[in-house]
């Protein structure tokens, strides 16, 4: 390299161009061989740092989304889930929903792949540049609880209202105390119309005053939920004990003996 050329990589990397930098000479050998004009090369050498920093904002942000676990719209077989349309789903996950700030509610059975889509949306919606909080809907409860008690309620309101995406997950599997009913009455509040909310239930929504144990909370809170709302209902027999069934692990249930196990 000449006296100019030799400086930059250094250049590159005072400008934190560091993908560039870090490429630069395959990149500028790939230039030469496909003979690119120099706009050409100048837009390859930016593209290589455009997707890397795309790359890494979305790793930062599956990071700080608490994933429990890894999931993909990919990944999800619609095949074995008939009561699901995949084209409704697909749509879901462009996210524009999410953009206008709307709630998708997921109910259905224990196992049918309400946490799998949950997640597959929420990697969706980082990918299309959202900030996404998963959260169970407990862990989400008990902090909000503690808060309280420790006079640090408004602390956990603000930082539970700042994801764009907030995903609660498994609301229901246990009716609420009376003021836990509450601060989540004040937690959709304070979302609402600003970030969006996903939330993941065994519970249809007629059973929301039960889970809520507060017929006037619920209606509330259903109230702000439903207003700019979209609906999976998910039916049929839990995916984990099929694949059990499948494997022989466990018997059909119409046959004689009684199904055994836990999914
Ligand atoms: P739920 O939240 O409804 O109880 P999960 O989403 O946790 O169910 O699903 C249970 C397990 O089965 C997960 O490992 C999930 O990835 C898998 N699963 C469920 N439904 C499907 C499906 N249609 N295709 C692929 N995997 C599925
Ligand atoms: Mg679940």
């Amino acid at each position: 390299m000449s006296g100019v050329t030799a400086a930059l990589p250094e250049m590159l990397g005072r400008l934190k161009l560091t993908a560039m930098r870090d490429r630069l000479d395959s990149l500028l050998d790939d230039a030469a061989r496909r003979e690119m004009t120099l706009p050409e090369t100048l837009a390859l050498l930016c593209e290589a740092e455009v997707a890397h920093r795309e790359e890494r904002r979305i790793q930062m942000g599956l990071g700080i989304a608490k994933f429990p676990f890894v999931r993909t719209l990919e990944s999800f077989d619609f095949a074995a889930q008939r009561s699901l349309d995949p084209k409704q789903i697909r749509d879901l996950s462009a996210c524009r929903w999410v953009a206008n700030g709307d709630t998708l509610l997921i109910q259905g059975p224990p196992g049918v792949g309400k946490t799998h889509l949950s997640v597959a949306i929420g990697r969706e919606a980082i990918r299309n540049g959202y900030s996404v909080l998963f959260t169970p809907a407990m862990a989400l409860i008990t902090a909000l609880v503690k808060g309280q008690a420790e006079g640090r309620l408004e602390d956990k309101l603000i930082r539970s209202a700042k994801p764009k995406l907030l995903i609660i997950d498994e609301l229901g599997y246990l009716p609420l105390e009376p003021q836990a009913a509450h601060l989540f009455f004040a937690l959709v509040s304070r979302r609402y119309e600003r970030g969006s909310m996903l939330v993941t239930s065994n519970r249809s929504i007629g059973e929301w005053g039960m889970i809520l144990n507060d017929q006037v909370v619920a209606t509330a809170i259903l109230d702000r939920l439903l207003h700019h709302s979209h609906v999976v209902t998910i039916r049929g027999d839990s995916y984990r004990l099929r694949e059990k069934r499948r494997s022989g692990l466990l018997k059909r249930s119409n046959e004689a003996d009684p199904v055994v196990g836990t999914a």
